[in-house]
């Protein structure tokens, strides 16, 4: 019937409720009935020790027993309350409040009681032939030697005090059924305003698993579940950014692949079919076969760097190390490029600098990657400048070129993985990504600064080599 999260509302709550609601009414409802027959007792109790000592007091002889009897009841003030009685010491009656001579059926089990076991006072609750439901005290009545000379009876009707209890009794029982029924109300609202939404949540993810990012929640409560839809809103545009890069990535990786290996494959094939071609040509395709055959090498290498850094298995070769000595190897190898480019390299260097303890061909990677892209976003006649500079502590290289800038909206992503601010131009979007990681793993930093149009400058530091 129940299920879910109503369910445990049910059984943890609702049920503890209606069980702590029931013992309140049970309790109150007995502590009430208590009172009110305790006070019963008392005044039965009182009332006949009253009119026992009165007796006792003033008898000398059964006659004068029987005149203080009738003249103490026939001036009893509370005959509407309670009928008092006198019997003399053969059981029989002598006289009651009431003025009607009792029916000598009826039984008087208090009487009887005390008079059996000669006890001072017996008091009995029961129900006499008229169904009257009654509270009766009988007290024996002694002389100045102990002997018993009669008893006084008193009866008080619970008629009047049953039909408070059980007014009392009913209103505890309607005020308790109030409590569940609020209790009820409110704990399936909030159920509603839980269950609802998290049903809603849970169709959404299911539809985002299946690759629909664009599905979104409506925040209907700015509480813990609205953080919930913010996070699964967030989650799922966040997967759309990814799927998009991922797609993105794929194709740059594709076209990047493709464009070497349709040059080998095209400089292949004239070389196979068109018989024995001219010198000349024979090692300009060579050439070229050779050269997009390393890039093609690069690109995987690359590839593998980012898989090993996601992978965690990227292990650093550190020994001590001059940083000129690599920055002068790489900038020979680019030297060339730039010239057929028709780009201006500057190298501005100290002629000494303190040694750094790293990975010589993971550094050599990342200067030729920012180097790389230096040239690769300038265009013809514009300027590439490498500086280095020497902080004690650490070692900076200074990148900077005069091409296109990075917008501001890209810049912050710059370095994420697969992102690529420019689609028209070559590239996997994963060269920052692995340079700023092997960075890190260097203890440095990799700073960008950039505006369109101003160029770009990227500052390398890594920490100098503690002896
Ligand atoms: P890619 O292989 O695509 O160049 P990178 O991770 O090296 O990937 O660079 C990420 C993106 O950063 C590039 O797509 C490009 O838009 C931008 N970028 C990097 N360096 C520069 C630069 N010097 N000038 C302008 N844009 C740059």
């Amino acid at each position: 019937m129940f299920k879910g999260i109503t369910k445990r509302w049910v059984l943890n709550t609702l049920l503890v409720v209606i069980v702590v609601v029931l013992f309140v009414v049970f309790c109150l409802s007995y502590g009430v009935r208590i009172y009110y027959y305790h006070s019963v007792s008392q005044t039965l109790n009182s009332a006949s020790a009253e009119f026992s000592d009165v007796l006792e007091d003033y008898t000398t002889d059964y006659s004068t027993f029987i005149s203080t009897a009738r003249g103490y009841v026939e001036n009893f003030d509370g005959k509407e309350k309670m009928e008092i009685t006198a019997i003399d010491s053969f059981g029989k009656v002598i006289i009651t409040s009431t003025g009607f001579t009792p029916d000598s059926t009826e039984q008087m089990p208090d009487y009887q009681k005390a008079i059996n076991e000669n006890l001072s006072f017996y008091e009995w609750t029961g129900r006499l032939s008229s169904k009257e439901n009654v509270k009766a005290m009988t007290r024996l009545v002694r002389d100045s030697d102990g002997e018993v000379i009669g008893a006084v009876r008193c009866v008080i009707s619970l008629a009047d005090i049953d039909r408070t209890v059980s007014v009392a009794i009913i209103s505890f029982c309607c005020v308790g059924l109030l409590v569940i029924t609020l209790v009820v109300f409110s704990g399936l609202y909030f159920i509603r305003s839980i269950v609802n939404p998290v049903r809603e949540l849970s169709e959404t993810a299911k539809k985002i698993a299946q690759g629909d990012f664009n599905a979104k929640i409506e925040k209907s409560h700015d509480d813990e579940i609205g953080d919930l839809c913010d996070s699964i809103n967030y989650m799922a545009t966040e997967l759309a950014a990814s799927d998009r890069l991922k797609n993105d990535f794929i194709s740059s990786v594709s076209h990047e692949l493709r464009t070497p290996l349709t040059a080998i494959k095209g400089w292949a094939e004239t070389m196979q079919y068109c018989g024995s071609v001219d010198k000349e040509t024979f090692d300009k395709g060579m050439d070229i076969i050779v050269k997009e055959s390393s890039r093609l090498t690069s690109i995987v290498e690359e590839l593998l760097d980012f898989s090993r850094l996601q992978s965690g298995r990227m292990v650093l070769m550190r020994e001590k190390l001059d940083i000129l000595a690599e920055l002068d190897e790489v900038l020979y190898m680019m030297k060339d490029r730039a010239i057929s480019e028709e780009k201006h390299l500057l190298y501005d260097k100290p002629e000494i600098m303190p040694p750094v303890f790293g990975d010589k061909n993971k550094l050599r990677q990342v200067f030729i990657n920012i180097i790389d892209n230096a040239l690769k976003y300038t265009q013809n006649e514009g300027v590439v400048g490498i500086q280095v500079l020497d902080f004690t502590d650490s070692v900076h290289v200074v990148v900077t070129d005069t091409g296109c800038g990075i917008a501001p909206d890209d810049l912050p992503r710059i370095k994420d993985k697969f992102y690529k601010a420019n689609q028209n131009v070559r590239g996997s979007g994963i060269g920052l990504a692995i340079a700023d990681e092997i960075i890190a793993l260097h203890g440095g930093t990799l700073e960008i600064e950039s505006g369109i149009g101003v160029g770009t400058t990227v500052t390398i530091a890594i920490p100098t080599a503690k002896d």
